[in-house]
Parts: structure tokens; C-alpha cells; sequence
């Protein structure tokens, strides 16, 4: 069987920071695992390096294009190559082969009628370089994506006509139901979709750094809109539009992409190649964000972690590990030092490191370090019907990139390798005259291990391979086959003396994020909320896309009554209103609702208010809460109660 994995292609207008190498390892780690059972497998990542922003970055730094693009390009494949990610191919947008694969769809899709000439006038972002509708901009500027101004722009463009496909990417979803993983996040796509598609406009004019129309076009001015030309990676990596070389891997098994551009991915990307007459990608995989100690990342905040930095003390598999242990996929994950040094102690360091080095211990005392599995069988039926157990839940985590629960379920096996060291205490067993029954036991361990390590394998290649080392044996498609589907045991061999794979960790080795917590050493409160989070969002992984009802009790809603109200000057849809909420002071509360209400109108009237937001500044005034409406295509409404109510009364 043939599959095919792929990251986004980063945008190079800045480093690597660690949602990519989340991402990567992610598909590293899926790309690894199909390799391992024997599948046909191509990885594809690279970078994607056109459209106005890289131009004016590279305009910033004072710099060709070309060169910046070239320098950040590099330094993302130097980092991969660093953490020895096993890509296939690093295609890059301005790679003469990606640009005549693009030219070659706007060809076929403009014959076939999907692509037409007009004129775009409309609000457009520059930092997402998108045109908005203004329905979907925020206080009719803002743009809805980023929150950044947007600016009215009138050019000559050509159109894909997305909206023709409306119907036919309903149905795909609806018969694909696995097409968005996780499912929880279909359904924003759906409604999006089901909201009505605009024709999309694919060429801008307004600047140059892009692939140019195709030839037989005759129209130079245009440039290609960055989506059309990034999301075409996928296939001119495979030769499309060329030579179709490696085009029997298309359909791709696995896009993984942040959930910020699920919506290109889940939406422009089926209808651009449904145009093209492809079929579509089996799985579009979307993650979520990383935070750093409970805190958004950001470079005014001074707490971005870079990964080559927390690799280079903390070894590249371990924060591999870490990221895929700790995060459900397609939920949000925390990058704290303390969370990430647990699970090296407990769960690296005691109950794998340990579990090899007893059995390395045990057998030199006892056998010299020979390791026979000829009375496994015999006295640990249970304990291999158990292992055997957890190693066949495996697979249905790893296709559905619950890497969290596949590593869970994985450490089941050290669980039953350490218990079974206690209860059959092989020094007792050798001091009894038991000595068969003391070498089955290690023996079982070591199957264990080396049962794991393939197993573990895709997440940690190379420490991995160490272990296979120590157990006489090499990771690879056969042994997976012999020790894993086959579930042979492991031949008479002499077992290598290895130095700890795991060093424990006793102190953060990097310098705490500012504004991290307070003192810097773990303490037992901290061990304790560690556990306690771990338990609370075990939970939570359980069921996806519910919520408990206590998460919802952390939105404060209350009863507020509209004591002053007027317009904001200059803008279309803002009113500035003073709400009692009954505590003494009024909250100023700017609301996007003045098409809908006069200001008059709302004085002394009722409303809900979500009373524990963050404020926000809108054009320049704080805004202290957020009232509930109900928008639909008539207009919007208020949310108020029934019968009036005191200031204040919470809502539940
Ligand atoms: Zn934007």
C-alpha cells in the first residue's frame, strides 16, 4: 500500500518555532510508522516563500528576495536535517519545477471554465494576504483572521469559481466523515461552507514576488495568490505538471496542517483539485497551538521556545516524546519545562531506562548476561496475553494521530514489565534454586523491551535503536513483522551493556520563560497540580469536542443594564455603552451592534454580559465585557432576559 504524509510548507518570514517542529514530528512520526509495517511511504515538508509579506520582510532586512527566502528556507531544512527528520522530499515554492506544475493548473482549470477575469474590490489583509467580505470583518475593518486593519484594494483579477463546488465538498464531507481529524473540527468547515461560497480570487497585481501566469495567458501583470501556488505542493512535489514521477502516491494519506489554515486545506484545496480531476487527500490532519506555561507565545513577550534551543539541552527524541505524549491531537498543548521534566523522569527514565538496566543487571548476575526465551511461555501466559493485548490497540491510535493514547497504551508494556520483575522477584527465585524460572522472567522483560522499542520506534528512532542494540536485534520492517504481528519471541542472544538512555533531570536545564512561575524548582504543590492536570485533561482527551459543565461555569455571565450609550465617531458599527453590573462601578463595553440598535434605544434596557473576558481595545477604547446576541441573515438581536432582573445576577 502506498501512503503519503506531509506538513504544511512553513511561510519563511521568520525561524522555526515549536508548533513547527510539533508538526513535523508528528508526520515524521506517522511517515516512520507506515515505513515500518512495509508501506510504500513518501514524506514530503518544505517551505513556502512567496506573496507581498516575504517581499517586504525581505525589504525590512534590506535584502534580494530571493536571498532572504533562500536564508530562511535553509534554516528550517538545516533544523530538520539537524533533528534528522526523515523527509522524502523539501520542495520550495520557488523551485522552477513547483512554478511550471502551477502554471500547468491555472492552464487546466481555466480551459475547463473554473478560472475567470473581473475585478476584486474588497477589504484585504495584507499580513494574511486575503480579501474579506466585509460580513466577515470585525467592526467592518478589522480582519478576522489576525484582528490586524484591513485596507479597501480595487484590482484586476482572475476568479476561481469556488462557489460552483459548494455542493459537491458538502457531499465529500458528509460521505468522508473522517476527511477533518479530528472530527470535532468539521463541523466550522461544514458551516462555512454551508454559509455560501465566494469565487476566490487566485492572481494579485499588485505585487510581484510570485509565480507568474502561464504563458499561453498572455497576461504578465497577474502573479499567482499564494494559496494556489502553496497548496499545488502537494502534487508538483510529485511531479505533476512535469513528469508525474512519484504521482502514484497521490491521493495523500495524512495533511497535516495547523488549525489556522484547516480552511484552506478542508475547503480551497478539494475544489482546486476536484477542478483538476485528482482525488482528494484521504485526511486532513489539524492540531492545535502551543502555549508556553499556560501562556499565548509571543516575541513582544520574550517566551518563545525555540526548539533547537530546547533540544540542545533536552535531546531532540525526548522533546519528540514529550510533544506527542502530552498533547490529544487537535487540541491545544503547554510547553512548560516542569511538565516536560516529569515525563522524562517517570515515565523515560524510570520506567523504560530502568526496566533495561535491571534486566542488563540481572542478567550478569545470573546468566552471564546470556537471555534465553525457551521458558517464557511456560510461566508468563499471562503476562504475554496482556502485552500482546496493548500491542494490538496500537495501530487504531497511531491512524487516527492520537499519539497521546498510542504512548499510553504503549507504556502499558514497561507497567507489565516492572510488575512482573516484583512479583516474581527472580533474586528469590535464584536463591530458591529456581534459576529457570529467575531467566524467564528477565527473558520476559526483554522481549518486552524489545517489543516497545519497535513499537516506540517512529517517536524516538534513535534511542530506539540503541535499545534493539543491547537486545541483539535491528529495528526494521522484519523484525516488526517477526516480533510484533508474528509475536515471536526473541532468539538466544547476549544482551549489551548500554550507558542510562535517560538521564534524570533535577532542574530546569533552560532559563524560565519571563513571567513563568514564580520560584524555580519544582515543589511538591507543583508535582501535585501536574498530576491533577494530568488527570483533569485525561478526562477531557475522553471526550473531544464536550465540555464539562465546570469549564462552562468558567464563563461568568451576568445580568447588566445599559446606563449611557452612544455612538463611536468614524465607525460603521461600534457603540460605546456603560453597563451596571451591579458593582459599584459601570463597565465600558464597546459592541459591534450599531447597524442593529440605535443608541437611544438601548439606554436603561437589559443585557447579557460575558463579565470575565480579558478586556480588549477596540479603535483605541477598552472594552470590559461582551454582550450575547444572535446573529442570523435578517440582522442581529440582543440576548436579554425575560422578565427584567437586578444588575448583576449571574446567568447559569
Ligand atoms: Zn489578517
Amino acid at each position: 500500500m502506498s501512503k503519503y504524509i506531509t506538513t504544511p510548507i512553513y511561510y519563511v518570514n521568520g525561524e522555526a518555532h515549536i508548533g513547527h517542529a510539533y508538526t513535523t514530528f508528528i508526520a515524521d512520526t506517522m511517515a516512520r510508522y507506515e515505513k515500518l509495517k512495509g508501506n510504500y511511504t513518501y514524506f514530503l515538508t518544505g517551505t513556502d516563500e512567496h506573496g507581498q509579506k516575504i517581499e517586504e520582510s525581505a525589504q525590512k532586512h534590506g535584502k534580494p528576495t530571493q536571498e532572504f527566502a533562500d536564508e530562511i528556507s535553509a534554516s528550517f531544512k538545516n533544523l530538520w536535517d539537524e533533528f534528522e527528520i526523515g523527509y522524502d522530499k523539501f520542495i520550495r515554492t520557488t523551485d522552477e519545477d513547483h512554478k511550471i506544475g502551477v502554471q500547468k493548473a491555472f492552464e487546466v482549470m481555466y480551459a475547463k471554465g473554473d478560472i475567470y477575469k473581473d475585478f476584486y474590490e474588497g477589504h484585504y489583509c495584507v499580513s494574511c494576504e486575503t480579501f474579506f467580505p466585509e460580513t466577515q470583518l470585525v467592526d467592518g475593518e478589522f480582519c478576522p483572521d489576525c484582528g490586524r486593519t484591513t485596507s479597501v484594494v480595487k484590482e484586476e483579477s482572475y476568479f476561481f469559481k469556488l462557489s460552483k463546488y459548494e455542493d459537491a465538498l458538502l457531499r465529500h464531507y458528509e460521505e468522508n466523515p473522517d476527511f477533518i481529524l479530528p472530527r470535532s473540527r468539521a463541523n466550522e468547515v461544514i458551516n462555512f461552507v454551508k454559509g455560501g461560497l465566494r469565487d476566490l480570487s487566485v492572481t494579485r497585481t499588485s505585487f510581484t514576488w510570485g509565480v507568474k501566469l502561464p504563458e499561453s495567458m498572455n497576461d504578465d501583470k497577474h502573479v499567482m495568490y499564494v494559496w494556489l501556488d502553496a497548496l499545488m505542493n502537494y502534487v508538483t512535489a510529485l511531479g505533476y505538471g512535469k513528469d508525474d514521477a512519484n504521482m502514484d502516491f497521490w491521493p495523500a494519506s495524512t495533511h497535516f496542517v495547523g488549525k489556522d489554515i484547516l480552511r484552506f486545506h478542508a475547503i480551497y484545496w478539494p475544489a482546486f483539485l476536484m477542478s483538476l480531476d485528482l482525488p482528494l487527500p484521504k485526511h486532513i490532519g489539524a492540531h492545535g497551538w502551543w502555549t508556553r506555561d499556560g501562556e499565548k507565545m509571543s516575541k513582544s513577550k520574550g517566551n518563545v521556545v525555540s526548539p533547537k534551543e530546547v533540544s540542545d539541552v533536552y535531546g531532540v527524541e525526548n522533546l519528540r516524546y514529550f510533544m506527542l505524549r502530552e498533547v490529544p491531537f487537535g487540541q491545544d498543548g503547554d510547553f512548560s519545562q516542569r511538565a516536560f521534566i516529569d515525563r522524562i523522569n517517570s515515565e523515560l527514565s524510570n520506567d523504560l531506562g530502568n526496566l533495561l538496566n535491571r534486566i542488563i543487571g540481572m542478567s550478569g548476575k545470573y546468566s552471564d548476561f546470556e537471555i534465553d526465551s525457551k521458558d517464557v511461555e511456560k510461566y508468563h501466559t499471562k503476562e504475554l496475553d496482556a502485552m500482546n493485548e496493548a500491542l494490538g490497540n496500537l495501530d487504531g491510535f497511531m491512524q487516527n494521530m492520537q499519539t497521546h493514547r498510542y504512548l499510553e497504551e504503549l507504556w502499558k508494556l514497561f507497567s507489565i514489565g516492572n510488575k512482573a520483575i516484583e512479583e516474581h522477584a527472580p533474586w528469590v527465585k535464584i536463591k530458591e534454586g529456581k534459576k529457570d524460572e529467575a531467566l524467564a522472567t528477565v527473558a520476559l522483560v526483554a522481549n518486552i523491551l524489545a517489543k516497545a522499542s519497535i513499537m516506540l520506534s517512529p517517536v524516538m528512532p534513535k534511542t530506539t535503536a540503541i535499545i534493539a542494540d543491547a537486545l541483539n536485534f535491528t529495528i526494521d520492517n522484519t523484525s516488526y513483522n517477526e516480533l510484533v504481528i508474528d509475536k515471536k519471541l526473541l532468539k538466544l542472544f547476549n544482551i549489551k551493556k548500554v550507558p542510562p538512555l535517560f538521564p534524570r533531570v533535577e532542574e530546569p536545564l533552560m532559563e524560565e520563560a519571563p513571567n513563568a512561575m514564580p520560584d524555580d524548582k519544582p515543589n511538591d504543590k507543583m508535582k501535585e497540580e501536574l498530576i491533577a492536570n494530568k488527570e483533569a485533561k485525561k478526562e477531557k482527551e475522553e471526550d473531544d469536542n464536550l465540555i464539562e459543565i465546570g469549564q462552562f461555569f468558567e464563563t461568568s455571565l451576568k445580568v447588566g443594564v445599559v446606563v449611557e450609550a452612544e455612538e463611536v465617531p468614524k465607525s460603521k458599527k461600534l457603540l460605546k455603552l456603560q453597563v451596571d453590573l451591579g458593582e459599584g462601578t459601570n463597565r465600558q463595553v464597546v459592541a459591534g451592534i450599531k447597524e442593529f440598535y440605535s443608541a437611544e434605544s438601548l439606554l436603561n434596557t437589559q443585557v447579557c454580559v460575558v463579565a470575565n473576558l480579558k478586556p480588549a481595545k477596540l479603535m483605541g477604547m477598552m472594552s470590559e465585557g461582551m454582550l450575547l446576541a444572535a446573529k442570523d441573515e435578517d440582522g442581529l438581536c440582543l440576548v436579554r432576559p425575560e422578565k427584567p432582573k437586578k444588575a448583576g445576577t449571574p446567568i447559569g
